[in-house]
């Protein structure tokens, strides 16, 4: 069996003393892809780093993060459109999105920040990652008024409704579902119970939002198995089979093949 976390961060400081095995314990779980979303300029070069690594595993996406964008995003567009261009290694266009959770500050800029990341991936013809925090309105009426059939992606960490997830859907997008799942008294689980599986894709969103039995410990892509055994408990389905049908979802998605 073989899972691909669609959304880890493993190049940033917290897995600085023992990134090798982070990945041999990813790879040994049956983990054997990890796609990367970048954060901003600051973190590009640690994500580099770890893709020259380990090249048959880890893939990197380029995009801004919506809580680094300030009143400095022009600078970072630049960039991320810079390394778009030149870079074909990018397999998405990532993180991007709304997040008003912490403050409202820079609301236009991030509004405007991910609209433009929206055409760039349309124009490069990448997938998207989005994140969306305290925001899921304004997200989802940006993904619909830049939507064509070129533009494609993963609502990442869901956390929503039945019928937002019906929203989501009728965007063509897909659900990223993480360790939130596993929570006692989340309620998402009896929400993706739900949900067709052809919908969903497994993350771990690393180093954040650990499963249980680990909550609350430093997440790592090893621990997805835990996120795709309760998909495979609510969904009433094998293991085997959420490997199996999450799998074919990536490589439609981030991949270009079945
Ligand atoms: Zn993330």
């Amino acid at each position: 069996m073989n899972f691909t976390d669609t959304h880890t961060h493993l190049y940033v400081e917290e897995f600085d003393d023992d990134r090798n095995q982070v990945i041999q314990q990813a790879v040994n779980n049956g983990v054997t892809k990890m796609l990367l979303p970048n954060i901003d300029g600051a973190s590009l070069e640690a994500m580099h780093n770890l893709v020259s690594a380990f090249p048959e595993n880890c893939f990197p996406m380029m995009g801004l993060h919506p809580t680094s964008v300030n009143e400095d995003f022009e600078k970072e567009l630049t960039l991320v459109e810079s390394e778009l261009k030149k870079n074909s290694l990018y397999i998405g266009v990532g993180e991007i999105g709304t997040d008003l959770y912490w403050d409202e500050t820079y609301r236009e800029e991030q509004t405007e920040a991910f609209r433009r990341q929206l055409q760039l991936a349309k124009k490069y013809r990448l997938p998207v990652s989005i994140h969306t925090r305290n925001s899921f309105a304004l997200t989802l009426k940006l993904v619909q008024e830049e939507l064509t059939d070129d533009l494609k992606g993963v609502f990442h960490c869901f956390t929503g409704t039945e019928s937002e997830a019906k929203m989501i859907m009728d965007t063509g997008f897909k659900m990223g579902i993480g360790g939130i799942v596993t929570f006692k008294n989340s309620g998402l689980d009896k929400v993706v119970a739900q949900l067709p599986l052809d919908q969903l894709v497994l993350e771990t969103d690393a180093p954040y939002l650990t499963p249980v039995p680990y909550r609350g410990k430093r997440n790592q892509s090893a621990y997805l198995i835990y996120v795709a055994e309760k998909l495979a408990t609510v969904q009433n389905k094998s293991l085997e089979e959420v490997a199996e049908t999450t799998t074919n979802t990536v490589n439609q998605l981030f991949f270009n093949r079945n």
